[in-house]
């Protein structure tokens, strides 16, 4: 922590301890948060016994130095980054259950979660319900789990080498102009024996999430040409929808007879990064079955697999596309999802819910149901700032800190009224200076506003705009200053 904080606290007889552990570092904001909730605490001292630990629960804990009570919870966690306990507990019951069911049929911990578990003893194994209700609600009902790799390959098993290119060089790259990169790839693709088998394969997932489907072309070393189609799962990423095409093609064109050379061409470096890093480092069954075909194959041809630029116009490339949509459309039902991919789907979905769900506030007014992104730049101080005007609490405005007593006046110590004249804008005097009023109202800012935005009038989904709201911010703040509230 900062070192103002540092030896501040020397006797902390007022305060009643509570120790918790938690495992994984991530769920360490999240579990302050829930703490910090307690309605009878009013101050806390929190020990942290690391460095990392401690900057990363500055930042959320600065944006969260409000009571839910007061302030609406939900902004003040989207703002601060931290996923709300809500979504986090549905993502983390649905992958204890999906790793779970991808355990062999056997294994204890897999006979547990298919399981019901008995009524009373709900709310200590209500994972499993959880896991599977946030399953249903992903899209994931009756989908089977993938069971997970159970013998990797040795790293001893070799072969001939296989040539794995993630490049066409410089004119490939994703700024160039598609000319620039389908002549890139062409003339790449010519230093490659032409007299091979070529396979061109691509895979589709609707949003990167679900349908999969993978598709291929394949000319064989014989002059004939196979389409290749597979569906890749009803929940499924798009690299595994690639690693899926490519298997398909490669399975079919495992007994061909030829020697010749086999050149594999598909757009998602993802996938062949993945693979590039050897037999032995696949983790995913997918990739070890590939691995496996790749061993098969290469005992007798030479194997490249090949990176080429997407979206370029290169035809072949374009035909994989087409056909990888069309597999999309297949019958999904028996295929089934990795874990991976099933827990991401219940995080997306869990996260939107949670969105949808926000109550109606100065923040929901801005960012409707999407996040913020995070802001850029290195002034912390001004990125909390930032925070807390679009969360709907400032900690610099005088009706808060009224509030909480330290802005008293004659007439009044410290009262939760927005109309005390304590609590008035003190550049205005018309109304309480929160949030919207600063950003929104203050008739002192028209003009800031005018300039910046071009009309005095700001709609609030401009304020997603950080500089935005950091420009007024300091135009408020400049004109508080010679009032006497302190520098800007
Ligand atoms: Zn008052
Ligand atoms: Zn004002």
């Amino acid at each position: 922590m900062r070192n103002r904080w540092k030896n501040r606290f020397t006797t902390p007889a007022e305060l009643s301890e509570s120790f918790n552990v938690v495992a994984p570092q991530p769920l360490k904001p999240l579990l302050m948060h829930n703490l910090l909730r307690q309605p009878d605490w009013r101050r806390s001292l929190v020990l942290v016994n690391w460095n990392e630990a401690a900057h990363q629960l500055e930042l959320p804990l600065s944006v969260l130095s409000a009571r839910e009570a007061e302030f609406p919870g939900d902004p003040l966690l989207a703002e601060a980054g931290i996923p709300s306990a809500w979504s986090t507990r549905k993502t983390l019951a649905a992958r204890t259950l999906c790793r779970a069911l991808a355990l062999p049929e056997d294994d204890p911990l897999r006979r547990v979660a298919e399981a019901d578990p008995p009524t009373r003893l709900r709310s200590t194994t209500g994972w499993r319900q959880l896991g599977r209700s946030a399953l249903i609600e992903a899209g994931a009902e009756g989908v089977t789990v993938e069971p997970r790799l159970e013998v990797p390959l040795l790293p001893w098993t070799t072969c001939r080498p296989i040539a794995f290119n993630l490049d066409v060089g410089p004119g490939g790259r994703r700024a160039s102009s598609n000319e620039t990169r389908r002549e890139a790839a062409r003339q790449h693709l010519a230093a490659l024996p032409a007299q091979a088998t070529w396979i061109w394969s691509d895979g589709s997932a609707d949003a990167g999430v679900r349908r999969g489907g993978g598709g291929a072309v394949i000319f064989t070393a014989s002059g004939e040409t196979l389409e290749v189609e597979v569906a890749a799962g009803g929940l499924c990423s798009s690299t595994r929808a690639e690693l899926f095409a490519l298997r398909a093609a490669l399975e079919r064109v495992r007994d061909e007879p030829s020697p010749a050379p086999l050149v594999a061409c598909s757009d998602s470096r993802a996938a062949l990064s993945l693979l590039s890093a050897g037999a032995a480092a696949q983790t995913t069954t997918i990739g070890a079955a590939i691995w496996r075909t790749l061993l098969d194959i290469a005992e007798r041809r030479q194997v490249t697999l090949q990176w080429v630029p997407a979206h370029c116009g290169l035809a072949e490339n374009e035909r994989a596309d087409a056909l990888a949509k069309q597999a999309a459309t297949l019958p999904q039902g028996a295929v089934p999802s990795d874990a991976r991919s099933l827990t991401r789907a219940v995080h997306r979905t869990a996260t939107r819910q949670w969105r949808e769900n926000w109550p109606d506030s100065f923040f929901k007014t801005i960012f409707g149901s999407t996040l913020p992104l995070p802001i850029p730049g290195e002034d912390r101080e001004a990125a909390i700032s930032v925070h807390q005007l679009r969360a709907g609490h400032w900690g610099r405005s005088l009706q808060y800190l009224h509030r909480i007593g330290r802005h008293p006046s004659v007439e009044c110590l410290q009262c939760p009224d927005k109309r005390c004249p304590a609590a008035l804008c003190a550049v205005c005097r018309e109304e309480a200076d929160v949030p919207e009023h600063v950003l929104l109202r203050c008739p002192v800012l028209a003009g800031a506003r005018l300039r910046l935005t071009g009309s005095i009038y700001v709609d609030p989904s401009r304020l997603r705009d950080a500089d935005l709201v950091a420009a007024l911010e300091a135009g408020y703040l400049r004109h508080r200053e010679p009032l006497g509230y302190g520098p800007p």
